[in-house]
């Protein structure tokens, strides 16, 4: 008999605890340098129907083929390159995801991703970029699990 996978488990989940986010709805997330926001053929639908338009228009006017398959287009502002459907004008002084119902699930499962929740460090690291990381109510690890178990790889 082997525990090894129980014990890498508790090792590597180091946020047994929970973890403390809540958006501030700042668009850091989606905005800045260039980047990609991939999304499956089911999800370019759904994006599709939100937008009320047909997949074909979606897919010309609002992505292309990036490193890792079809990506959402961004747009220059003034705060970098943002993705297409962020929204500065609705909420003054805020950036929220105009998709937000139909947004792929790689946006859906920010800050969970494997990536960030390697260690502390890379916890803090993603922190630097994302600041509802550290505030709000504690996010319990059942929840962070579905998050980051869901994250497109
Ligand atoms: S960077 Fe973090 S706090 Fe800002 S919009 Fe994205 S998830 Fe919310
Ligand atoms: S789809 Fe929405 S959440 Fe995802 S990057 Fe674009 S604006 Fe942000």
């Amino acid at each position: 008999m082997t525990t090894y996978p129980a014990v890498m488990a508790s090792e590597t989940e180091w946020y047994a605890d929970g973890l403390e986010f809540e958006c501030t709805l700042c668009g850091a997330c989606c905005t800045g340098a260039p980047g990609y926001v991939n999304f499956t053929d089911a999800e370019g639908k759904r994006i599709a129907r939100a937008l009320g338009i047909s997949a074909r228009r979606f897919y010309d006017e609002y992505t292309h083929e990036g490193p890792h398959g079809r990506s959402l287009n961004e747009v220059q502002t003034d705060e970098g390159l943002d993705c297409v459907f962020l929204d500065r004008e609705s909420m003054p002084g805020k950036a929220v995801c105009s998709l937000y119902d139909a947004r792929p699930m790689q946006c859906k499962t920010w800050p969970f991703w494997p990536e960030n929740l390697k260690s502390p460090q890379a916890w803090a690291r993603a922190a630097r970029s994302c600041e509802g990381i550290g505030q709000g109510p504690v996010i319990p690890i059942e929840a962070i699990r579905i998050e980051r178990d869901a994250t497109p790889e």
